[in-house]
């Protein structure tokens, strides 16, 4: 576990949290001392080890089932988390869907599914988060650089979706700022993950456009969440903040 625990006693909820940067948060959050709660699509093995390791080296974790796309189940999991652990500081909007390809080729249900997850979601859970969440609390958006540069042909629906999250990011922020709750927008850069593996062909292209010519760490993205949720980041709100090796330089 992390001597450093800048999160003990806080209860934090982490949407997409079995796999690839939810779940590097999951952990990071959890070494700092949060109790946490994930939710996961299905990777129930993968989400079932997180929560017996992080019991395992004495934290507090558990993970449930629901779909993102699903309003009344995310709803329902953000309220058995707050009913579970008494309470809500943190809630991090990561679960995402990366659609690829022309826009001519993409599907309704892809277009639909894309909107449901990157952007409908982290509406839904902000709304039910509110309504549990502590003064001192800490909504943080897992957007994406391509809300403000997509060198690459093909990703014209996910840098929209990703794009919305600024917006929001900052009204959001207006309205919870009188109860001292933070709202920003993390915009990594390539991160090597299932979704973005370091090894394909575009990755190679990637790279090229990064001042640091690799692909980021989940971890690197975990600890700039973790200290976003954590009481040094009191004075940062509505801002979105790129983490992204010098892919915008
Ligand atoms: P992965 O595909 O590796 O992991 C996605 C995670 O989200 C999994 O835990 C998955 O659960 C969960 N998830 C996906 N859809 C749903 C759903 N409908 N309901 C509940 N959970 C769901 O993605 P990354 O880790 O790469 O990406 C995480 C976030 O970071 C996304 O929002 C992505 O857009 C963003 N991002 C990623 C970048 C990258 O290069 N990797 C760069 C910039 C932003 P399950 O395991 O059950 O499927």
């Amino acid at each position: 576990m992390n001597p450093v625990k800048n999160l003990q006693d806080k209860i934090a909820f982490v949407q997409g949290g079995s796999r690839g940067i939810g779940a590097a948060i999951v952990k990071r959050l959890a070494s700092e001392g949060a109790a946490v709660a994930f939710t996961y699509q299905s990777s129930t093995v993968a989400a079932e080890k997180i929560v017996s390791e992080i019991v395992g080296a004495g934290g507090n974790a558990i993970a449930i089932q629901a779909d993102s796309a699903n309003p009344e189940l995310l709803q329902q999991a953000i309220r058995q988390a707050t009913e579970h652990f008494g309470g809500l500081d943190i809630l991090v909007n990561n679960a995402g869907i990366l659609p690829w390809g022309p826009l001519e080729e993409l599907t309704l249900a892809q277009i639909d599914l894309t909107l449901a997850i990157n952007v409908r979601s982290v509406i839904i859970a902000s709304q039910e988060a509110t309504r549990h969440m502590r003064a001192g609390g800490r909504i943080i958006n897992i957007g994406s650089i391509n809300a403000d540069r997509t060198p690459i042909a093909g990703g014209a629906v996910y840098a929209m979706s990703k794009a919305s999250l600024v917006g929001f990011t900052k009204g959001l922020a207006r309205d919870l700022g009188p109860r001292s709750i933070t709202v920003n927008n993390v915009q990594p850069g390539p991160v090597e993950t299932d979704m973005n593996p370091a090894s394909s062909e575009t990755a190679a292209q990637l790279k090229k456009l990064m001042a640091l010519g690799r692909y980021g760490k989940d971890s690197e993205i975990a600890s700039f969440v973790a200290y976003l949720a954590g009481p040094e980041a009191a004075y940062i709100t509505g801002a979105s903040l790129s983490i992204d090796g010098g892919f915008s330089a």
